[in-house]
């Protein structure tokens, strides 16, 4: 499915780590580069036609993000990741948790929720349940202030229950964020009939650019900036400063702007191949290599069950991770091996990393068949490792 659009693809490599980062297609680069040869300016400063026409650009990768997710674009803040756009959330849940309350996650959370969480509650001494992640609903009750989880789990590529947890806001009343940094690169939700308090993720899973991310929000007017400085202030006296808007406020400083234009690229590159294309192609590749690789002695899939996902995580008997991944790699095949940044769930599996396959919209049933081939020659990386 046209390979041709990134440019990564003509290297030796077979990649399976898009989870981690996807490719980029060639329109996102030379949209970076198209800015730098020929709109090389910031935007919102100064009066000249340049500087408004970058603007434009920048505030229209925003109105793009915007309709993506059926929202407004001054619910649409840019920042550096799903990382960032977390931490920013925070900044709110700190401002209004109470002693005591509790803040609800699982335990299949990466460590940007999960962490940011953890460390919001000691701060707070605010009660941190961890519970298993099937059991999150279950577990939300009148004492639960914020739920916390992902969109699609980054490791099993797990899916929550987006839409009870949203219907179940009505009842209880707590705040929602979900972390879509997985999530996004299988569907836009439609914020606007989900109740969801704050949605983040980063545009580099999306095959688009590094460092430019996405946190969306309905509370933006009732927060007050964490990152001060130039572009969003409005007056500024001597003991005082009144600040800009939302989403604006939030936007301090030099913004990373190629990287936001390229964005909104990404965005179009995606929506012109269709989600449902994608993820029918993506899914048929899973299916194809669960049944392959379930035959192979001494592989334990950890999510084998036909869910909607790119992600494939397995170890082998008696041996490391790490190893594996070695191995392929010298069959220039590209992995992730490690914990994943979800210590935890590594703790429930009762492993202390495994190797993930997380196919992209470019990966073909050739390469799959290329990975099943050298996953079956144990005797082959027995020979490299030892
Ligand atoms: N959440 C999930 C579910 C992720 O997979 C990742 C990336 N591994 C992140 C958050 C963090 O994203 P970023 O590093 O782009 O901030």
């Amino acid at each position: 499915m046209n390979r041709e659009d990134f440019p990564m693809l003509e290297k030796e490599y077979i990649y399976f780590n898009n989870a981690s980062t996807a490719y980029k297609s060639k329109k996102v680069i030379d949209s970076i580069v198209d800015y730098y040869n020929n709109y090389s300016v910031n935007i919102n400063r100064g009066i000249d036609s340049l500087g408004y026409s970058v603007t434009e650009k920048y505030e229209g990768t925003r109105k793009k993000v915007a309709n993506l997710l059926n929202v407004k674009k001054s619910e649409i803040v840019f920042t550096r990741g799903t990382t960032d756009s977390i931490n920013l959330a925070t900044s709110y849940l700190e401002s209004i948790l109470e002693e005591g309350d509790e803040v609800l996650v699982s335990n299949e959370e990466h460590h940007a929720i999960f962490v940011t969480m953890q460390q919001l509650c000691i701060r707070k001494k605010i009660i941190f349940r961890v519970v298993d992640f099937e059991d999150l609903v279950n577990n939300i009750n009148e004492k639960t202030k914020v739920v916390a989880t992902s969109h699609i789990t980054n490791v099993l590529g797990k899916r929550s229950e987006i839409e009870k947890i949203s219907n179940m806001k009505e009842k209880f009343n707590f705040l929602f964020l979900l972390d879509g940094a997985q999530g996004i690169v299988h569907e836009n939700l439609d914020l606007e009939k989900l109740s969801i308090d704050f949605y983040a993720f980063s545009g580099h899973k999306l095959y688009g650019p590094m460092g430019v991310g996405v946190l969306y929000s309905k509370h933006f007017d009732k927060m007050s900036p964490i990152t001060f400085g130039g572009e969003m202030v409005d007056i500024v006296d001597t003991y005082e400063t009144t600040f800009k808007k939302a989403p604006y406020k939030f936007e301090a400083g030099t913004m990373m702007v190629p990287e936001v234009i390229a964005l909104g690229e990404a965005i179009d590159y995606i929506l012109s191949i269709g989600y449902e294309k994608i993820n029918s192609h993506i899914f048929e590749l899973r299916k194809y290599l669960i049944e392959e690789m379930k035959k192979i002695e001494g592989l334990n899939i950890y999510n084998e069950e036909q869910i909607k996902s790119n992600l494939i995580t397995f170890n082998f008997k008696g041996l490391h991770s790490h190893d594996i991944a070695t191995f392929l790699d010298k069959n220039k095949i590209i992995v992730r091996a490690g914990h994943h940044c979800a210590a935890p769930l590594m703790k429930k599996l009762n492993e202390p990393s495994t190797i993930r396959i997380s196919l992209g919209l470019y990966n073909t049933l050739d390469e799959c068949q290329k990975l099943v081939n050298v996953l079956k020659n144990k005797e082959g990386y027995l020979d490299v490792i030892f």
